[in-house]
Formats: structure tokens, C-alpha cells, sequence
């Protein structure tokens, strides 16, 4: 079966999927993207989703080109023509198609850009015995809210980590802050149990995830504080995760030469990634999972 892209209005053969050399996604990275996780083929959040791109676009300056529920139309068809078990959903809307002027061009309609496909997933085998990540200097823009396609410092960082065979790279500041990771959010859990997050802001993505594993474990009533904390702090907390879209929840028990703990997952992010697990299964398991 071969898969199917939408772009710009027509499905068509992902091969065959083109875009303008004018496009400006191409030239400035004019554009803003989302990645949903797909479970029993039906997507996690959503709705959440579709919120952080009308936001992403707003903040360029870019139209929503389309109504969030025209957007899930497209969404679910490319779920349903690609038998997309479990997989993700990629959305990007780029500023759209003109002659290449740094300045926004006068008239242009946003590009869009939908593909779903199955693999890609959290592995429960890999989550059982934790991960190791290295770090890397945080050398991005001031404006890390907003989930733009400019993502040449986290590539970097990311392929730091794969030449280490590690599973990510942590973000850290000049003065020892960890904001983030190349694509997940990080956590940590210092000595008296309180779980720790880096807060929204301009310095990290305001993951989907983080947002709804932070509900969930002030359901299970562990202790949380919205504040940065340094890789000194992380080198000696009591555990360490990462959350994302497609880690869901993923322990970490090596920051580059340095085991963190006794060098397993902790109990803090084993009992969260089973929470968001059940929390994944539960919402996609009716259709209401489209709603937006
Ligand atoms: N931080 C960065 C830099 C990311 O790229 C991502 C996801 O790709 C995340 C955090 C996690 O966000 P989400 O949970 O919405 O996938």
C-alpha cells in the first residue's frame, strides 16, 4: 500500500508529494508544525494539539488556514487511508508560497501539510530499563513557545546524542539551566519526592504532554513545582524523565558518564508513565478522541 500525503488541498501519493522551492517553510523556516501520537488509531490530546498550533500561527502572524475541525477531517482521513495503528500525525503550515523577501509578502495563503504514519512509538522495553542522555549548550531563539519548523540547534543536539548512542540530549544554559530536551520536555525528582519542571514561558514548548502528566500526578497527589533547575541538580536528583508526544513517559538512568540514582527508573516516573499510559488508552478508546 503506498501512503498518502495531503498538501495544499489534494491527497496524493506520499512519492509524489511536492512543495514550491517558493515555499517559504523551505527558504526561512516560515512555519509552525505539530506531531500527535496516534493509539488505536485515534490521536492523544488533540484537541490540545490543534490549540498550540492556532497559537504557534498566531504568534507568526500566519492564518489558521482552516477551521481546527476542517483540519481533523483531513487529519482522519490520512489516519484511515494509512491504516495508522499506532503512529503519528504530522501537520505543518508554513506562511505559504512568494517570491523570497525576508519581509511577509502582501498576499499569500498559508501551505499546509498533513501525513500520518504507524511505527514510531514509546517502547516499553526501552522505558523498563531507562535511557541515557547527554547535554548539550541550548543555542536556540528566545521564542521556544512557539513549535516552528526552525529547528537546526535541536537537530544538532539530537544527533549528539544518537554519535553517543544516547536517547536525547538535555538543553542547558550558559549559567547550568536545563530547560528542555531536543524534542521532549524534562523532569526531574529531587530528594524530598517533589516532582520539578522546567515553567512554561518563552524558554521551553509547553509540551502536550508535560501539561497532562502534570495534571495526572497532581491527581495522584505527588508534590509539583513549575520551577528551572540545573544540571548540577539533575546530576544528583532522585530520578530523572523525559515527556513527549512519542516518549510518553521515559526514565532517565545515565546523564552522560554520571548514573543518576542507583541506576534504574524510579518508582515517581514508572508510576507516571503507567498513568499515562492508561490515560492514552482510555481516550482513544471512542471517537470522541476527535473532538476539538
Ligand atoms: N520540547 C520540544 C523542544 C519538543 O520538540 C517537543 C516535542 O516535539 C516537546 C518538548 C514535547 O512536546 P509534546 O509533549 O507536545 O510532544
Amino acid at each position: 500500500m503506498s501512503h498518502v500525503a495531503y498538501v495544499n488541498g489534494r491527497y496524493t501519493p506520499h512519492r509524489e508529494a511536492v512543495v514550491s522551492i517558493d515555499d517559504r517553510a523551505t527558504q526561512f523556516a516560515d512555519a509552525a508544525y505539530e506531531v500527535t501520537c496516534v493509539w488505536s488509531g485515534r490521536p492523544v490530546d488533540h484537541a490540545g494539539h490543534m490549540t498550540r498550533l492556532a497559537r504557534s500561527l498566531s504568534e507568526l502572524s500566519i492564518a489558521m488556514p482552516m477551521s481546527p475541525a476542517a483540519l481533523t477531517v483531513i487529519c482522519r482521513e490520512l489516519v484511515s487511508r494509512n491504516r495508522v495503528n499506532r503512529g503519528i500525525i504530522y501537520i505543518q503550515v508554513s506562511r505559504g508560497i512568494a517570491p523570497r523577501a525576508h519581509a511577509f509578502p502582501a498576499r499569500v495563503k498559508p501551505s499546509v501539510i498533513v501525513t500520518a504514519r504507524g511505527g514510531a512509538g514509546p517502547s516499553d522495553a526501552v522505558a523498563e530499563m531507562g535511557v541515557k542522555v547527554t547535554t548539550a549548550e541550548d543555542i536556540r531563539w528566545k521564542r521556544r513557545d512557539i513549535k516552528a519548523t526552525g529547528l537546526l540547534p535541536n537537530v544538532l543536539a539530537r544527533q549528539a546524542a544518537s554519535a553517543a548512542k544516547a536517547y536525547e540530549s538535555l538543553l542547558v544554559t550558559p549559567d547550568g539551566v536545563v530547560t528542555e530536551a531536543s524534542a521532549s520536555n524534562a523532569w526531574m525528582v529531587a530528594a524530598d519526592g517533589s516532582l520539578i519542571t522546567h515553567p512554561t514561558g518563552n524558554d521551553i514548548l509547553a509540551g502536550i504532554t508535560r501539561a497532562t502528566i502534570l495534571k495526572l500526578a497532581r491527581e495522584a497527589g505527588i508534590p509539583v513545582t513549575e520551577r528551572a533547575f540545573t544540571l548540577k541538580e539533575a546530576l544528583a536528583a532522585r530520578e530523572m524523565f523525559l515527556s513527549g508526544t512519542t516518549t510518553f513517559v521515559m526514565p532517565v538512568v545515565q546523564i552522560g558518564e554520571t548514573t543518576i540514582a542507583n541506576g534504574a527508573p524510579g518508582s515517581v516516573a514508572r508510576d507516571l508513565r503507567e498513568r499515562y499510559a492508561a490515560y492514552v488508552a482510555q481516550q482513544t478508546s471512542t471517537d470522541a478522541a476527535w473532538n476539538v
